[in-house]
Order: structure tokens, then C-alpha cells, then sequence
């Protein structure tokens, strides 16, 4: 007699055991889920607010690639003087290197730095360098 009821608690204990564990997995997979579906959004926000920024401020925080960064700018800023020449005359400021055109002598300057990777615009905190002053800027305000 005294067998059997050991057997029985020994089953009671192990059945509550087991519901115990499978309450705490459940939990924890929720929590995870939880914490995976808020970590993508976040994720996606801060991708989407960079991709946003990265447009209206014509970033040129990155060293690494900004150089595709900043073809792509020079590309937006001969559309805009192509869509400008369309009504006016103007001269042309061809690059020698790859024989882009800009509408000033300044966008043609500023290109070449893709060329000679000449970097004026240094940031006095950090010393990072920028081919743009609006790279500078751009790093200034968000980076100190
Ligand atoms: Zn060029
Ligand atoms: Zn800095």
C-alpha cells in the first residue's frame, strides 16, 4: 500500500513538474516572439528613418561606402542640372577622369574628390574627413 501511494506522489510531482515546465516554455517563446517582432520593427523603423535621412541630407557619414553614396548624389545633381539646362544655356563642366558633365565649376570640383580622394572638411572632435562640408555637417549634428 505504502508502494503504491509513493508511486502516486511520485506521479503527481512529476505530472506538475512537467505542466511547470511547459508553462515556463510557453512563456518564454512568448516573451521571444515578443521580443523578436518589437526588435524587427525598431529595426525597420531605424532602416527606413536612415534611408530617409540618407535622402534629404545627402549623407556622407560612411567611409566605407560613400563613395556610392556620393556617385548616386552627383547622379541626382546632374539630373537636376540637366532638368535646369532644359530652359537655360549653360556651359559644361565635363570631369577629365570619367567625362561626367555638372552644371558649375563647383559640382565638378567637388566630384573630382571621388578622383583625387581628397577629403578638406575635417570634424575637430574626432578628426573624421568629408569630401562635402554637407558630409561634415551632416556628421556634426548627428555624431556630437
Ligand atoms: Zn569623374
Ligand atoms: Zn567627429
Amino acid at each position: 500500500m505504502f508502494c503504491v501511494l509513493l508511486f502516486f506522489c511520485v506521479v503527481v510531482v512529476a505530472v506538475v513538474v512537467v505542466v511547470v515546465f511547459v508553462v515556463v516554455f510557453v512563456f518564454v517563446v512568448v516573451v521571444v516572439v515578443v521580443v523578436v517582432v518589437v526588435v524587427v520593427v525598431v529595426v525597420v523603423d531605424v532602416a527606413v528613418a536612415g534611408v530617409v535621412v540618407v535622402v534629404v541630407d545627402d549623407d556622407d557619414d560612411d567611409d566605407d561606402d560613400d563613395d556610392d553614396d556620393e556617385m548616386e548624389e552627383q547622379i541626382r545633381k546632374e539630373e537636376t542640372a540637366f532638368r535646369k539646362g532644359s530652359k537655360r544655356k549653360r556651359t559644361q563642366h565635363e570631369c577629365d577622369v570619367c567625362e561626367k558633365s555638372f552644371s558649375t565649376a563647383s559640382n565638378l570640383k567637388t566630384h573630382m574628390r571621388i578622383h583625387t580622394n581628397e577629403r578638406p572638411y575635417e570634424c575637430h572632435v574626432c578628426e573624421k574627413r568629408y569630401r562635402q562640408v554637407s558630409g561634415l555637417q551632416y556628421h556634426m549634428r548627428t555624431q556630437h
